[in-house]
């Protein structure tokens, strides 16, 4: 191929606009390297929506011995709550014991104690526990959030709701994110710093040509292609990352994902604390219970193979009862299918590492550089959200090797739009939020804040009532925030914003759905 000089050629071109896809865009625009990221759908609108929203360590991957995953992932917690104290904040979880819980059977833990200690027959002890607790604060990086204690549920609010038979709890910290705000600021965050963010828009092929990658992408609403040229491409697909490398780039790889759905349900608040309950099952599976989006609880999540990509997953009426079940081994009010609000449900795109459990296979990353075609493809496999910002800089590493004049890592402590205040902040930002715009409610007036942050003023503009935000959606959804998320955060329909940029799909009615997508097809027509 003869390259013209009108011919513009990226350093980088990323598939997918999930948190792996967006956080290595934000990383490499940040280090001067020229970035185009291509996103089929929505960003986020796949694994990276559907996750259980935590920034943690992993307390049941020591039990796989996965310490490398378990201290990275740790150290990281901290490190990701500074640079957005808006859409992420610590959180207590209580692990209620009883001497029954047992062990799932094909962890090194547990085969490794039933040869020491056979007569334990797969029970998971409280000094193990413990242990793991013990090594969980003391890995690595702890310096906002508080260490583990005893809790008595005979006296405590964190017994109030479960079964009296639940008499001694673990309390321990991680942390919570909002994790399709978490892509949305990794995009803004990229775009800012020069790369371009092109959503609606799926790669149908990659070929190199004289070491050069030309890509075709498909506008997915109008159907209009485009060619683009990259050095290097990232293939950040999640659970299409084999179906890119086998029909999109059509490269001989024996590299396998293998793909794992996670099912969630949600229910009317089941508690009145904030706390969070880590829930250990008679299978030996942990399934967590979390205080939700102020009036719900959030309850998941399960592991099942998931054949196909192209299959959407969903919640299973067996996903469901089994979590339902679960939870009310623990909780004293019953709950029943006519207790779930709603469900969701993601695939997780692992690494194929010969596990035989699904639960059991790795959770950690692996990355891959291909250059059988000629011309360098990065695939990313596996990962975690708590830990995409490292996976960010690994893939840099790897793509220093192949671009040149790549600068050296910079994300850690840079904060995300709207999250340039201190980790305890949120509470001042709110009050002084509600100084600005007294009209808004304590409960408006914080969704925002979590949501925006500092950039809250940004989107209220010079309002001085309500009805000066334009039109009311419902549910504090109005006008000038829709705008702000179709002109800012690339909302193009109400989905996008119901689901993702916020989750006021859970107060809304069908018909005020479909007003807001009327209302926003119009908007993008003019
Ligand atoms: C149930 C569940 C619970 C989880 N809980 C946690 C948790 O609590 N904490 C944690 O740290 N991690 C958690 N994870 C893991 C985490 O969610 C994932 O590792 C992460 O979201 C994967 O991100 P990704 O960018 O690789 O994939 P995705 O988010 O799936 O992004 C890939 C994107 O590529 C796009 N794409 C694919 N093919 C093309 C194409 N041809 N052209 C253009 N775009 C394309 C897709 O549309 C998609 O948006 C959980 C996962 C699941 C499933």
């Amino acid at each position: 191929m003869a390259h013209s000089e009108s011919i513009e050629v990226s350093d980088l071109f990323i598939i997918g606009g999930g948190i792996n896809g967006c956080g290595i865009a934000r990383d490499a625009a940040g280090r001067g390297l020229s970035v185009t990221l291509a996103e089929m759908n929505d960003l986020a609108s796949a694994t990276s929506s559907a996750s259980t929203k935590l920034f943690h360590g992993g307390l049941r991957y020591l039990e796989y011995f996965e310490f490398r995953l378990v201290r990275e992932a740790l150290i990281e917690r901290e490190v990701l709550l500074k640079a957005m104290p808006h859409i992420s904040w610590p959180m207590r979880f209580v692990l209620p014991y009883h001497k029954d819980m047992r062990f799932e059977s094909d962890t090194p833990t547990s085969k490794l104690l039933n040869t020491v200690m056979p007569w334990m027959k797969g029970r998971r002890p409280a000094w193990l526990i413990r242990l793991g607790l013990f090594m969980y604060d003391n890995l690595g990086g702890r310096e906002v959030l508080p260490g583990t204690k005893t809790v008595d549920l005979r006296s405590g609010p964190e017994g109030l709701p479960l079964e009296d038979r639940f008499e001694k709890a673990y309390e321990y910290s991680d942390c919570w994110v909002e994790d399709s705000r978490l892509v949305v600021l990794n995009a803004r965050d990229a775009e800012a710093r020069g790369a371009r963010i092109l959503v609606g828009t799926q790669v149908l092929s990659a070929e190199s040509e004289d070491g050069i990658w030309r890509i075709e992408t498909r506008d997915t609403e109008t159907g209009q292609t485009q060619t683009h040229y990259a050095r290097m491409l990232v293939n950040g697909g999640g659970p299409w990352v084999g179906d890119i490398i086998q029909t999109k780039v059509r490269v001989n790889s024996r590299e396998g994902v293998r793909l794992v759905r996670g099912s969630h349900i949600v229910t009317k608040r089941l508690f009145d604390h904030d706390k969070c309950y880590f829930l250990q099952g008679t299978d030996g599976r942990i399934i967590f219970a979390i205080p939700y989006e102020t009036d719900f609880t959030l309850i998941g999540t399960t592991d099942a193979e998931h054949s196909d990509p192209s299959v959407k997953p969903t919640c299973t009426p067996e996903e469901r009862d089994y979590l339902l079940s679960f939870a009310n081994q623990y909780f004293k009010q019953d709950l029943t299918q006519d207790d779930v609000v709603w469900t969701y449900s993601g695939v997780r795109p692992l690494y194929d590492d010969g596990a035989s459990s699904a639960t059991a296979a790795t959770r950690d990353y692996t990355l891959k550089v291909d250059t059988s075609t000629g011309a360098p493809m990065l695939n990313i496999f596996g990962g975690k959200i708590t830990t995409y910002r490292r996976l960010a800089e690994s893939a840099l590493e790897h793509i220093a090797e192949h671009l040149p004049n790549v600068s050296g890592p910079w994300t850690a402590g840079v904060a995300l739009p709207g999250g340039d205040f201190p980790v305890d902040g949120v509470s001042n930002l709110t009050a002084q939020l509600k100084t600005d715009y007294p009209f808004l409610s304590d409960y408006w007036a914080g969704r925002l804040i979590r949501a925006y942050g500092t950039e809250a003023q940004a989107v209220l503009g010079d309002a001085k009532s309500a009805e000066d935000l334009g039109r009311d959606f419902g549910a504090t959804l109005t006008e000038a925030e829709v705008n702000w998320l179709m002109a800012k955060e690339y909302a193009r329909h109400a989905e996008d914003i119901v689901w993702r940029r916020n989750k006021l799909g859970l107060r809304l009615s069908e018909e005020q759905i479909a007003d807001l997508e009327t209302w926003m097809a119009e908007q993008r027509k003019a």
